[in-house]
């Protein structure tokens, strides 16, 4: 916990940094073999997903680009709702391309589902999925996701791009968040 001293703001941490090296490496290895001459186009979605892509992408020892999307979920309150508004679309025609979309975590999934039925459309070679975290929730949804970081309780987590109100993105580890910090 060395990029902020928030200690007293979490109530416990789920996985450190050593672990998320850790487990990234093992899909960066699967990644490596499924894509082998393939140069596959990594879409991160913004902003959570910065510190993934940033990680994952230098564990791969295969070429690749790399290509960033900003989405807001229409929602009440912290619900996401699945309607979804593209605040900033990719740079790179998606035709022919082997796309792997890159996210920190899926919770209902309302919004990777948008966005898959968006980037499909857009006739890419492949299309899949890599997430960092994923809820229990995400189990009920529709998605296929090929590779998964870690299996997350149904709480509130924070740190390795996950924010709160903008804040405790830049924390190495990743953690639930203290119920004062929020009531
Ligand atoms: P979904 O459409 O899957 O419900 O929404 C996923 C998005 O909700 C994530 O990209 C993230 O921004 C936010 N989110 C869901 N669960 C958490 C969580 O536990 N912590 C944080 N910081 N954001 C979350
Ligand atoms: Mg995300
Ligand atoms: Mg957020």
């Amino acid at each position: 916990m060395d990029a902020a001293d928030v200690t007293a703001d979490l109530t416990e941490i789920l996985f450190t940094r050593a672990q998320i090296d850790e487990r990234i490496a093992e899909i960066a290895a699967r990644i490596d073999a499924d894509y082998a001459d393939k140069n596959p186009l990594l879409i991160g979605v913004l902003n959570g997903a910065v510190m993934v892509m940033s990680d994952l992408s230098r564990a791969l020892s295969i070429h690749c680009a790399m290509d960033w999307m900003a989405v807001s979920s229409y929602g009440m309150g912290t619900q996401s709702s699945g309607v979804v508004r593209i605040l900033k679309d990719l740079s790179t025609d998606l035709e022919g391309r082997h796309v792997l979309v890159v996210e920190d975590i899926i919770d209902t999934g309302l919004t990777l589902t948008y966005l898959m039925q968006n980037l499909a459309s857009r006739n890419p070679a492949s299309l899949e999925i890599m997430t960092m975290f994923r809820k229990p929730d995400a189990m009920k949804a529709e998605i296929d996701v090929k590779y998964i970081g870690y299996d997350l309780p149904n709480q509130f987590v924070v740190g390795y791009g996950l924010d709160f109100a903008g804040r405790y993105r830049n924390l190495n580890d990743v953690g639930i968040l203290a119920p004062h910090v929020y009531s």
